[in-house]
């Protein structure tokens, strides 16, 4: 640790980020104080660190852990409302997180990837790219690999990219990345961040330490965005869907481009999806941007059919198209993958009812032609589909039974796509399980 001037350390919540943090401060010899309200000084966690010399405290949140702190490392999940923080406010104690850390060891280039929406997606594109360009490179953080492990575990000239959620970017002092991406801001997590204006300060952190030799890759669409980068220091890089761009990532109706070249035809793209177009954009800026090649990126797009459980493309079955987006729990995800597709949709729709009516799905249901209801909201969703006047309406027990009777409405260049607009949890322990459960009943069609 080069630039961490500070040698009594709180570590707050000892989940996977703050366990990492704790071990890397402890083996740079910095004073470690590690408070959680959940473990128990059972934990195996808990005993690792106090052999490495942490001062543990577990079961709540006593002000006094303040005593004697010049910093705190926070978990993303503790709300800044948590009295302890109030406190740490009060006596002006610098709260940050784990990314700081991470930032502070990487020596090489880090591309940073934000936006309420699409940051698995872009930083999964972006790093395929690299990596296919023979640049090697490690994906860290949101997605779920601690960004300080990763990052200590990068060789020579590897680069990090790094998802980053407004959690882990609240609170950023120094933290920089060569490539910041900024793919959209919409309301969300106002329940954490109390205000719009809060939330979008914490985004904006991404680009706010960097200088005239960053890059600041930045959605031109979005109006939100476009406002919030003018104050940039870095170069700007934008992309966007509906103008021609001298320095950034484009399309017209056709093709995909970076500056004036072309780099590949729309049709190619096996992602579905203006979103996934956004997204595709910015990955091509970053990873242009570090050096990766055309055949590379035209690769990638080709082959690349998703991230898992988000609008994946599972297979081609007698030119139909399956589609799995067991990731969308809400109406507002499944209205987003109906929009993606202009050709006829079979819907796999239904799961755990949380009072919602679905109403808001009916003028996304234009190019639906059968919907098949599976789980709890299976009898609203089918008032709903009655009312939009869906040809076909089906009811079915479970998956494989769901999956059937969508093959058997089906015809040829029709697309299934299951996108449930409800949690799992009525039928399924994760919506990962229920999606896995989709490609498993598509397989059995074979
Ligand atoms: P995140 O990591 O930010 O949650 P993902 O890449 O996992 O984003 O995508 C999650 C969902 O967000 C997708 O299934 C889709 O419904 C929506 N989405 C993805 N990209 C975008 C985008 N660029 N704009 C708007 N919505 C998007």
């Amino acid at each position: 640790l080069t630039n961490f001037p500070y040698d009594h350390v709180l570590v707050l919540g000892l989940a996977k980020s703050g366990t990492a943090a704790a071990r890397l401060l402890l083996q740079n010899g910095k004073n470690v104080r590690v408070n959680d309200k959940q473990a128990n000084d059972a934990d195996v966690i808990v005993n690792d660190l106090k052999a490495r010399g942490a001062e543990i405290i577990t079961g709540s949140h006593p002000l006094s852990v303040l005593d004697g702190m010049e910093i705190i490392i926070k978990n993303p999940g503790i709300p800044y409302d948590n009295p302890l923080l109030q406190e740490a406010c009060r006596r002006d104690i610098p709260i940050i997180t784990e990314i700081e850390l991470a930032g502070n060891l990487s020596e090489t280039a880090m591309i940073g990837i934000t936006g309420s929406n699409g940051k698995t997606t872009t930083t999964t594109l972006t790093t395929e790219m690299l990596k296919k360009s023979s640049q090697p490179a490690k994906i860290a953080g949101n997605i779920g690999y601690v960004a300080t492990e990763v990052a200590q575990s990068l060789k020579k000239d590897e680069r990090m990219v790094l998802e980053l959620s407004s959690f882990q970017l609240m609170g950023v002092k120094t933290f920089k990345p060569k490539i910041a991406v900024l793919l959209n801001i919409f309301q969300a997590h106002l329940d954490y961040h109390k205000t719009f204006e809060n939330y979008k300060n914490a985004k904006c952190n991404i680009f706010a330490n960097q200088g005239a030799g960053d890059y600041l890759v930045y959605n031109a669409d979005d109006p939100i965005v476009a406002e919030a980068v003018v104050s940039a220091k870095s170069v700007k890089i934008p992309f966007s869907l509906k103008k021609r761009l001298e320095h950034g990532a484009w399309t017209d109706d056709t093709s995909i481009y970076f500056k004036n070249e072309k780099l590949m035809d729309k049709q190619d793209v096996v992602l579905a999806g203006d979103h996934n177009l956004e997204n595709i954009l910015a990955a091509i800026c970053a990873a242009k941007l570090s050096g990766a090649t055309n055949e590379a990126i035209y690769h990638v797009l080709t082959t690349f059919t998703g991230v898992r459980h988000r609008l994946q493309f599972v297979q081609n079955i007698k030119d139909r198209l399956f589609y799995n987006d067991s990731k969308a729990t809400n109406m507002l995800a499944t209205q987003k993958a109906l929009s993606s597709f202009k050709q006829p949709v079979i819907l796999l729709a239904g799961g755990l009812d949380r009072g919602n009516e679905f109403d808001d799905l009916k003028p996304f249901l234009e190019n639906v032609k059968g919907i098949v209801l599976i789980g709890e909201t299976k009898n609203k969703l089918r008032r709903v589909a009655l009312e939009a006047e869906i040809p076909f309406i089906k009811m079915a027990d479970h998956m494989k039974d769901a999956v059937k009777q969508a093959y058997n409405l089906s015809e040829s260049h029709d697309v299934i796509l299951l996108s449930p607009a409800c949690a799992s949890w009525d039928q399924y322990q994760t919506f990962e399980e229920r999606g896995d459960m989709f490609i498993q009943a598509v397989h059995t069609l074979l």
